[in-house]
C-alpha cells in the first residue's frame, strides 16, 4: 500500500510536472466539465424516470379510471332508461281482449335510441381501454369484465333496445330485470377493475417517489464524491504550482543575497521549471556582473588597485584593530615626480601605462595584510599595519618600506619605444588608534608628501617632525656606523670583575664608539642599529678577534695571564650559519687558551631556540669556551632548560642588584639566582654593583664575584691594567 502511494507520487512527480501549467488547468477545467455534465445527465435521467412515473400515474391509470367510471355511469343510465321507459305506461285492450300494458311511444322510441347510443359509447369506451398494454393482473380482470359485458350486452341490452322499439312490456321488463341481474354481477367487476387501476396507479407513484429520492440521494452523494475529487485534484494543482513557485522564490531570495553559487532545482519541464531554467542561465552572469559592480565600485579600472572607497573602508578597520590592539599603522601618500609632463608630452597612453607599471610594483613591495590604492591621477597610498607597539621601530619599519618603494620607482621601465626612469615622493603618517580622523591622516599623509616634494623629490617625508628628526638622526648614525669599522672608531672598554677579596678575576669587553663629532657613543645607541642593518656580524667578529689578542697578550704575564674575558654575542651574530666556524679560527689564528674567553648570551637569544643553540654552545663548550648567561633573572629560563646548556656562570642582572638593598623582593630574587647557581654547579657574578651596601649584601649572600662602578666602570685598556695592578698591590 505504502509502496502504491508512493510510487503514485513518483508518476506525479515524474509525469504530471512535465505537463504545462496551462494544460493543467485545461485538464482540471475538462474534468471539472465532465464531471457537471455527468452528474447533470444523471439528474435530468433521475428526474426523466420520476416524470414518467407520474405522467404513468395520470395517463395509463387515471384516463381508465375515467374510462371505467363512465362505462359505469353508461350502465347505470341504461337502468334508468329502462325503468322510466317502463315506468311511463298505460293500459290497452290486446288482441284477446285481455288488457295488456303499453308503454309511452314517444318514450320508448327515445328510450331505445339512448340505449343504443350507451351501447356504443360503451364500446368504444370499452374499447379505447381494452387496447392499451395491460398489466397482467388487470388483463385478466379485464377478461373476465368483457366476458360479463358481453353477456349484460347480449341478454340484456340488445333484447331491451329491440323490445322498446316493439313497444313490448314484457319483453321490455324482462330484459331490464336481465340487466339488473347483469349489473349486479358486473358492477362490483367494474369496481375492482377500478380499484385495481388505483393500486396500480398507486404503485407507480410510490416508485415514481422512490426514483425521485434514489436520483436526490445519487446526486448527493457524486456530487460530494466530484467535489472532493475535484477539490483533491485541484489541491495537487495548486500545490504543482506553488511548491515549484516557492523554490523560485527561495532561490530568488539566495541570489539577491549575493550567493550566487546557490544550486537551482530544476525538476520537470512546465513553465516554472523554464524560469529557473533561465535563471540558471543568468546565474553566471549575474555573479559576474555583480563581481563587475563590485570592482567598479571599490577598484579602480586602471590599475585594479583599491580606490579611495575602498582605502577608506580598511583605513576604519585598520584604525579600529589599531585602538584594540595598540599597536602602530602607517600612511604612506605617495605621488609621483614629473608624471604631469609625461602625460602632456607623450600621451595619455604612456601615461596610463606607466601608472599600471607602478602599481604593480608597490604591490610587490608589500605585505599581504598591507594596501596598497589608488586615489586618482599619479596619487597612490599605502597602508601598513600591525608595525608594533613602538613608535620608532614602526617608523622605522614605514620608513624601511617607503625606501624600498622609492627604489623600486626608480628602476627604468619601457614606455613605447622609449625607457624612462620615474621617481616618488612619500609623505608618511603614523596612526595608533582613532585619536585622528581618516580625513585628518589623509591630509597629514598629503602634507608630509608636499614636504618630500619641496626636498628635492625621490625622497620621504614624516608629518610628525619629531619622527622625522628621530629617522633622520638614526639613519645618518647607521650611515656613520658602516664607516665606523673602516675607519677605526670602535674601541674596547674593559670593566673589571673581582672576587670577594677584590682579586681582579678579569673583565667584560664592552664596545664603545669614539664618534669624530658626537664624542664616545654608548654601545646602547648603536648597538640596536647595528643589529637591524646587519652590522653587528663584522662588528662582532672584530670585538672578539680584539678579545682573543688581547687575551693573548696577557697569557705571558704573570699577572694577567689567569684573566678572563667576557664578550657579549648578539643573537643576529650567534644565529649566523658561520658563528662557530668563524669562533674557532679565531681560535687558531690567535692560538688562545680558550679556557679564558668567555662568551655572554642573554635568556631570549637562548631561549629563542634552544635546539641550534645548545648545537653550538656545545661544539664551542667542546674547544674550552665559557659561556655566561647576561642579564639573568630578566627571562624566562627554566631549571631543566639550564640543565641542559652548557653555561658556566650566571650574571644576575644588575636591576636586581640596584634594588635588592630597598626591595625585599629583588633581594629574594638576588638570594635564588645565587642558590640555583650553587645547585647548578655554576658561577655567579652579580652586575652593577655601585656601592659598598651591595657588595656587603652579595658578600652576605655568597655571591662570589661581581662586575661594577664600585670595582670599575669600563674603560680603555691601559686604564684598566693600570686599575688592575693598583689592586694587585694593594690587598682588600
Ligand atoms: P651588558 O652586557 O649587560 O653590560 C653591562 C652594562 O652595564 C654595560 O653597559 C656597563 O657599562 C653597565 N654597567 C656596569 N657596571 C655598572 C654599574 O655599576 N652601574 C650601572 N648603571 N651600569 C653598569 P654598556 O657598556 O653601556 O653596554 C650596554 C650593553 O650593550 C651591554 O650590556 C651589552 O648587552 C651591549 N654590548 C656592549 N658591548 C657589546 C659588544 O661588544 N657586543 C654586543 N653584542 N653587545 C655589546
Ligand atoms: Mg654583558
Ligand atoms: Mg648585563
Amino acid at each position: 500500500m505504502l509502496s502504491l502511494a508512493r510510487s503514485w507520487r513518483v508518476w506525479v512527480r515524474l509525469h504530471y510536472l512535465q505537463f504545462p501549467i496551462g494544460k493543467r488547468l485545461g485538464a482540471m477545467m475538462g474534468l471539472a466539465a465532465a464531471v457537471s455534465v455527468l452528474l447533470a445527465g444523471m439528474g435530468i435521467a433521475g428526474l426523466a424516470a420520476s416524470n414518467e412515473s407520474l405522467r404513468s400515474v395520470y395517463e395509463d391509470r387515471m384516463v381508465p379510471v375515467r374510462e371505467l367510471s363512465r362505462i359505469h355511469a353508461l350502465f347505470l343510465s341504461n337502468r334508468l332508461i329502462l325503468q322510466s321507459a317502463l315506468s311511463a305506461v298505460h293500459t290497452e285492450a290486446g288482441p284477446s281482449g285481455v288488457s295488456v300494458l303499453v308503454m309511452d311511444r314517444n318514450t320508448a322510441q327515445l328510450a331505445a335510441e339512448s340505449i343504443n347510443r350507451n351501447i356504443q359509447a360503451i364500446n368504444n369506451l370499452w374499447q379505447a381501454y381494452a387496447s392499451k398494454t395491460l398489466a397482467q393482473q388487470e388483463a385478466a380482470q379485464a377478461a373476465r369484465f368483457e366476458q360479463v359485458r358481453q353477456r349484460y350486452l347480449e341478454d340484456a341490452l340488445v333484447p331491451a333496445v329491440v323490445a322498446l322499439r316493439a313497444n313490448n312490456h314484457p319483453l321490455t321488463l324482462r330484459a331490464a330485470e336481465q340487466g339488473r341481474v347483469h349489473f349486479e354481477v358486473l358492477a362490483p367487476q367494474l369496481e375492482h377493475l377500478i380499484d385495481l387501476q388505483f393500486a396500480l396507479a398507486d404503485a407507480g407513484y410510490q416508485v415514481g417517489v422512490e426514483r425521485y429520492r434514489n436520483t436526490r440521494l445519487w446526486a448527493l452523494v457524486a456530487l460530494a464524491v466530484s467535489m472532493l475529487t475535484m477539490s483533491g485534484l485541484g489541491w495537487m494543482l495548486i500545490r504543482s504550482i506553488v511548491r515549484p513557485l516557492e523554490r523560485v522564490i527561495n532561490t530568488f531570495r539566495q541570489i539577491s543575497l549575493g550567493h550566487y553559487d546557490t544550486q537551482i532545482p530544476i525538476e520537470g519541464s512546465d513553465e516554472i521549471s523554464k524560469v529557473m531554467q533561465a535563471l540558471q542561465a543568468m546565474q553566471t552572469k549575474l555573479g559576474s556582473h555583480e563581481n563587475a559592480i563590485h570592482q567598479l565600485a571599490f577598484y579602480d579600472p586602471l590599475t585594479n588597485l583599491p580606490n579611495r572607497r575602498l582605502l577608506r573602508d580598511r583605513l576604519q578597520l585598520a584604525l579600529s584593530a589599531s585602538a584594540r590592539s595598540q599597536t602602530y599603522g602607517a600612511i604612506l601618500m605617495i605621488d609621483l615626480d614629473g608624471f604631469k609632463i609625461i602625460n602632456d608630452t607623450q600621451g595619455h597612453g604612456v601615461g596610463d601605462d606607466l601608472l599600471v607599471e607602478m602599481a604593480q610594483r608597490l604591490k610587490g613591495c608589500l605585505r599581504q595584510a598591507d594596501t596598497v590604492a589608488r586615489l586618482g591621477g599619479d596619487e597612490f597610498v599605502v597602508m601598513l599595519v600591525n608595525l608594533g607597539p613602538d613608535a620608532n621601530q614602526a617608523a622605522i619599519h614605514a620608513e624601511g618600506i617607503g625606501e624600498k618603494i622609492l627604489q623600486t620607482i626608480v628602476q627604468p621601465c619601457r614606455l613605447g619605444q622609449q625607457s624612462h626612469q620615474s621617481s616618488a615622493s612619500i609623505g608618511i603618517t603614523l596612526f595608533v588608534d582613532q585619536s585622528a580622523t581618516i580625513d585628518e591622516l589623509l591630509k597629514r599623509a598629503d602634507l608630509a608628501m608636499y614636504q618630500a616634494k619641496n626636498n628635492g623629490r625621490n625622497t620621504q617625508r614624516f608629518f610628525d617632525p619629531r619622527i622625522q628628526a628621530a629617522l633622520e638622526a638614526r639613519l645618518s648614525l647607521e650611515l656613520e656606523l658602516r664607516h665606523a669599522l673602516p675607519q677605526g672608531q670602535l674601541e674596547l672598554y674593559y670593566q673589571v670583575q673581582v672576587d670577594s677579596e677584590r682579586d681582579v678575576l678579569g673583565a667584560e669587553v664592552l664596545l664603545r664608539w669614539r664618534h669624530p663629532t658626537r664624542g664616545i657613543v654608548g654601545p646602547a645607541d648603536f648597538i640596536p642599529i647595528a643589529e637591524e642593518s646587519g652590522l653587528i656580524v663584522p662588528i662582532g667578529e672584530w670585538v672578539l678577534r680584539g678579545a682573543c689578542e688581547q687575551l693573548k697578550r696577557w697569557e705571558n704575564n704573570p699577572l694577567t695571564e689567569h684573566w678572563t674575558l667576557s664578550v657579549n654575542v648578539s643573537a643576529l651574530q650567534f644565529r649566523q650559519a658561520d658563528f662557530v666556524p668563524m669562533v674557532r679560527r679565531l681560535l687558531e689564528q690567535t692560538g688562545i687558551n680558550t679556557r679564558r674567553l668567555k662568551l655572554e648570551l642573554t635568556e631570549s637569544l637562548v631561549l629563542d631556540n634552544v635546539d641550534d643553540t645548545v648545537l653550538k654552545m656545545k661544539l664551542l663548550n667542546q674547544r674550552g669556551i665559557q659561556f655566561a648567561m647576561d642579564d639573568f633573572g630578566t627571562g624566562h629560563s627554566s631549571l631543566s632548560q639550564l640543565n641542559q646548556l652548557p653555561i658556566s656562570q650566571l650574571k644576575i642582572d644588575r636591576s636586581f642588584v640596584a634594588h635588592m638593598a630597598s626591595s625585599r623582593n629583588d633581594a629574594v630574587i638576588v638570594q635564588t639566582i645565587i642558590g640555583m647557581a650553587r645547585n647548578l654547579h655554576l658561577n655567579v657574578i652579580a652586575e652593577g654593583v655601585e656601592t659598598e651596601e651591595q657588595r656587603v649584601l652579595l658578600e652576605q649572600f655568597g655571591c662570589p664575584a661581581y662586575q661594577g662602578y664600585l670595582a670599575g666602570r669600563p674603560m680603555p685598556l691601559n686604564d684598566f691594567v693600570e686599575l688592575a695592578r693598583r689592586k694587585a698591590s694593594v690587598p682588600a
